[in-house]
Formats: structure tokens, C-alpha cells, sequence
């Protein structure tokens, strides 16, 4: 094919030819101000040996790759990208009468580096993270409405806020094929009203649907807490699992509006249930050692670069010695962390060093981490993101 070509520096491919899909700007020796942002480009060695194609970006990413032979990237190659990752699903048993809402694209994880799509019964939702990812964007939306079973009949295109803003490409929000169809999600049996016009993310967290399904099997009897509860996720399941009472907390109203419907939906005659417009540290300042025997701390990423590691490492560590704190004794701990700089070691010294603080004998249950349909691309070890522990408090 025809594309711009970028030639590395001697040395500079062992790690693609170990598949690794990143091209670093320090690597490129060819002269790269011809290529603009987004551009497919043709990626060969110091030797002139075609790697293989990707997307060219300005920034320390320099080439997201997206083949590693000779495979055109047309419409053809999106098309078969898309039905390997619904097949996967399929496989994975997430499409059924009680279930409709999974990821369907993860990226690298996917072999298709800069794009995150989320299904909601009939809707996709589309996140470019590459200028690349953004000019396919229609390519991708009439794969997507192509796939086994008519899957897809709504894309929408959410990217305003996940794009480079230096690259000045002001992606709108917007539907691209089909618009509203409904915005109740089922998942596990469960309804979740998702709002992927107004939403975070692409609106809800599907990242975390197994290990909801865990907390519903501690969930009986317990006094559950919360925190962090955007939709309401892990309230739901724990109202199901016949908890004893759930208090969801969130700083954002809006987010408790949502996981006050997202209760009612399911659980329309409930008095288990309270929600609390409240700062996480002030609220767990405020409660009464004894008040909860199961406590979920579900934070936002407290580093989103490895700059903020360290500070990131501190926010948890205090966060979890809070928690430590104020749970029951015989309590249990659902803690996470989604930040991606932040490694399953880190986090746990970080849990380990809160233990120690509040003084608390703990056991680790369980390590959690991201579902399948996240999946991790054996050669990009950085997709792995989401950690997680179930600590018995005595
Ligand atoms: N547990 C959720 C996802 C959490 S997303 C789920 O399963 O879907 C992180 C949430 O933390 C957001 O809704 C955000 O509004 C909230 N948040 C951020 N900072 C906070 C703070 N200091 N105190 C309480 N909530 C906070």
C-alpha cells in the first residue's frame, strides 16, 4: 500500500517484532512533518523490512500499530477486527436475554489500538482515543451495524473528551447511525438506566459486572457502604444479594440522582436504601466505627499519568485507612483502584500500609481484576488497569 513511510533507528523494532502495538517518537529516524495526525503510515526497520501499518499521532506515542504484515487498513480490516471481538463476546456468553450491555472493543486489548466500544442492547457507544481512531470513525459505525445478528442498529460517537485536544479536531457528540433507542441497560438480570449523552465515559462502568456479581454473594445480611457510587452499581447487586441496608455516596448529585433510579428501577418499594451527596473522606470522617460491614471504595483514577504516582499512592493509602477504621469488625473491604500508572504491587503496599496504620488484622479473599470482555493483549502488559482486593476485617 501507499501510505507515508517512518523508518526506525537501527535497534529500535525488537520490541515490535515482539508485537508490541506502540511506536515511541524517540525511536522514528525518518523525517516525519510530510505526515499529518491520524494518517495511516507504513512502519519498516532501519533495514528497509516492513513491520507493518498503524496511526500516526504527534506526541511520545508516535504510531499506534495496527497490523503487523502487509493487510490493508480499509474497511475490510475493520470489518474483521469487529466481528473477532463480538465473536470473543459471544463466546464469552455476554449476550443473552438477561445481559446486553458489554464491552465490546478494549483497544490494544483488541488489537485495535485508540478505540473503546461499549454495547448497550441495540446502541454502541464509540470512543476514539486516536486522531486515527477519529477519521475512521465512519468506517467503524457502518462495520458496526454489520455485524452477525444486526447487534448494532445505533452508533453514537462520543470523543469530546478522550481526543488529544492539541490535535484541533473538536469531535462532536453525536449519533452517527440511528439515534435513542432506549437507555436501559441490562446487566445480570439488572436494569441500569445509562445516560451516554451526559454520562462519564461512555456512561456506565461495565468494568466492574464481575465483581458486582461477587459482592452480591457477601451481600446478605450486611450493612453495605457504598462509596463512590456513580450509578449505583454495586448498590443494586447488594439490594439483590438481600443486604440489610445500602447507603450509596457520591460527591457528584448527579450521580445520585442516577443511582436513586437506578434503585428505584429495580427495586421500586425499597426502604433499604439512602443516597448521600457527600465527600468520600468527609463521610467517612463522620460515621461510627460499627456503622457498616461491607464497604466498597470504587475511586476515580487518582493518577492518570505516572507523574501523579506518588501522590496517587498516598490518596489510596488514606482513603483504605478510613476504611479500615470505621468497619465492623468481621467486616468486609471491597477496595480498588482503576488507575492505570499504578501497578497490582503498588496498590497493594499502598492497602497493605492503610492495614497497618488503622491497626487491623487483615486477610486478603480475593484479587480482583478487569472482566474478560477487557481483555489484555498478552504483548501490551499496560492494558492491564483494573486491581482489586476483598479484605476480611477482623
Ligand atoms: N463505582 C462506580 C464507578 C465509580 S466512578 C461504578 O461501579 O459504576 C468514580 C465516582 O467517584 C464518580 O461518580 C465521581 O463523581 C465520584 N467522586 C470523585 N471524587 C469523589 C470524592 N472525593 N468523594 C466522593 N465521590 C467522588
Amino acid at each position: 500500500m501507499d501510505y507515508p513511510l517512518i523508518t526506525l533507528k537501527r535497534g529500535k523494532e525488537a520490541s515490535l517484532q515482539r508485537f508490541h502495538p506502540w511506536v515511541f517518537s524517540g525511536a522514528i529516524a525518518s523525517d516525519c512533518t510530510h505526515i499529518d495526525e491520524g494518517d495511516i503510515v507504513a512502519v519498516q526497520t532501519s533495514e528497509h523490512d516492513l513491520i507493518g501499518y498503524g496511526h500516526y499521532q504527534i506526541g511520545s506515542i508516535a504510531v499506534r500499530m495496527l497490523t503487523f504484515d502487509d493487510t490493508p487498513v480499509d474497511e475490510h480490516f475493520y470489518a474483521l477486527r469487529l466481528t473477532e471481538a463480538y465473536r470473543m463476546r459471544q463466546a464469552l456468553g455476554l449476550q443473552r436475554d438477561d445481559n446486553n450491555t458489554f464491552r465490546l472493543v478494549h483497544g490494544e486489548g483488541d488489537f485495535l489500538p485508540g478505540l473503546v466500544v461499549d454495547i448497550y442492547g441495540h446502541t454502541a457507544v464509540v470512543q476514539a482515543h486516536s486522531p486515527g481512531m477519529h477519521f475512521a470513525r465512519d468506517i467503524i459505525a457502518q462495520a458496526l451495524t454489520n455485524l452477525p445478528d444486526g447487534i448494532v442498529r445505533n452508533v453514537y460517537y462520543k470523543s469530546e473528551t478522550t481526543l488529544p485536544y492539541k490535535a484541533h479536531l473538536d469531535p462532536v457528540n453525536d449519533y452517527i447511525i440511528g439515534k435513542y433507542d432506549t437507555d436501559i441497560a441490562t446487566e445480570n438480570g439488572l436494569r441500569f438506566r445509562v445516560d451516554w449523552l451526559r454520562g462519564q465515559k461512555t456512561g456506565f462502568f461495565v468494568d466492574q459486572r464481575d465483581n458486582r456479581t461477587l459482592l452480591e454473594h457477601y451481600a446478605p445480611g450486611r450493612r453495605v457502604l457504598n462509596m463512590f457510587c456513580y450509578t449505583g452499581g454495586f448498590s443494586v447487586y447488594a439490594l439483590r444479594g438481600n443486604a440489610r441496608l445500602v447507603h450509596s455516596v457520591d460527591s457528584s448529585e448527579k450521580a445520585v440522582t442516577l443511582t436513586n433510579d437506578n434503585v428505584e428501577l429495580n427495586f421500586p418499594d425499597t426502604d433499604r436504601h439512602q443516597a448521600f451527596a457527600e465527600d468520600a473522606f468527609k463521610f467517612l470522617e463522620q460515621i461510627q466505627p460499627e456503622d457498616y460491614d461491607l464497604i466498597i471504595l470504587d475511586p476515580p483514577a487518582f493518577a492518570k499519568h505516572k507523574t501523579a504516582l506518588r501522590n496517587a499512592l498516598v490518596g489510596y493509602r488514606k482513603l483504605n485507612a478510613r476504611a479500615f477504621e470505621k468497619i465492623a469488625h468481621g467486616g468486609i473491604l471491597f477496595t480498588f483502584s482503576c488507575s492505570q500508572a499504578v501497578d497490582k504491587e503498588q496498590f497493594r503496599l499502598a492497602v497493605f500500609s492503610a492495614a497497618a496504620q488503622a491497626r487491623r488484622r487483615v486477610r486478603i479473599l480475593h484479587q480482583l481484576t478487569q472482566p474478560a470482555d477487557h481483555p489484555i493483549n498478552i504483548y501490551h502488559p499496560e492494558g492491564e488497569y483494573l486491581k482489586g482486593l476483598v479484605l476480611y476485617v477482623e
